[in-house]
């Protein structure tokens, strides 16, 4: 929900996988909170469509390619919105092929480190030297309760991902804490969106998940947009390296 007082006037952010989900949600938030936003996709279509309905821009960039990457950031800067904020948030997560160690494809384990892990490696990578051309700003990833503890079992390869994530996220921080770049992590819970509809269509998946969320629900987009909005402003100035789990306290049991 929107303050009255915008938080990010004059802040340029791009966000990731922001067509749909959690991307969607935190790039509408940082438009309604004055910012400039850039919302970024593979899927060029639903990037336009969120873009439109904020009134902001969009730009196709597939994560997972350098060239397209670098292609984006090239865009934004001859747009003059070179970005003060980059939120690294696409992922995917392959039900039916990501499963227990002994039993994940290589192909299914490939294209899930392609796009989470290379892909939020290759849009901090080059948000980083907008952000080291451009005297500095924020980078925000998305983490997961599977890359901290146990709840990866069933996903090898997404909580693979996730957990390298949180230490690029760390080696990020600590190799830029001196050029005004902070960067951290935010770590929803289990969240109701596309990417887990397999999940919340499993009543019994569904149920586990929750009954191991200790405030007894599950999340929303909405749920992390505030402490994207913390990490995109100067309010958070003194933090970086750090990982914001607001996950209903289910990282705590
Ligand atoms: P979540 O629950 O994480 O929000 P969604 O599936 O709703 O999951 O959103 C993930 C977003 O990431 C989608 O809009 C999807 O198109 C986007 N995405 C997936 N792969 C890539 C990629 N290679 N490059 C950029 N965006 C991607």
């Amino acid at each position: 929900m929107a303050t009255t007082t915008p938080r990010l006037d004059g802040r340029t952010a791009l966000v990731t996988g922001a067509g749909s989900g959690i991307g969607r949600a935190i790039a509408d938030r940082f438009a309604a909170e004055g910012a400039r936003v850039v919302y970024a996709d593979i899927d060029e279509q639903s990037a336009r469509e969120a873009a439109d309905a904020s009134g902001s821009q969009a730009v196709r960039m597939d994560v997972s390619d350098e060239q397209s990457v670098e292609a984006a950031y090239a865009d934004l800067t001859a747009r003059g919105a070179s970005p003060d904020v980059i939120v690294a948030n696409a992922g995917v997560q392959l039900f039916g092929q990501d499963a227990k160690t002994a039993d994940v494809p290589l192909e299914a384990w490939n294209r899930t480190l392609a796009v989470n892990l290379t892909g939020t490696f290759l849009t901090v990578k080059h948000g980083v030297r907008a952000l080291l051309a451009s005297g500095g700003g924020s980078i925000i990833c998305t983490g997961s309760p599977t890359g901290l503890n146990g709840e990866g079992a069933d996903f090898a390869a997404y909580s693979s991902t996730k957990g390298g994530i949180h230490s690029l996220v760390r080696a990020t921080a600590m190799a830029y804490a001196g050029d005004n770049i902070r960067v951290n992590t935010v770590v929803p819970g289990f969240t109701e969106t596309s990417l887990v509809t397999t999940i919340s269509e499993d009543p019994g998946a569904r149920e586990g998940i929750v009954g191991r969320t200790p405030l007894g629900r599950a999340g929303t987009p909405d749920d992390v947009t505030g402490i994207m909005v913390y990490l995109a402003s100067d309010e958070s100035s003194f933090a970086t390296g750090a990982i914001f789990r607001v996950d209903g306290g289910m990282t705590s049991l």
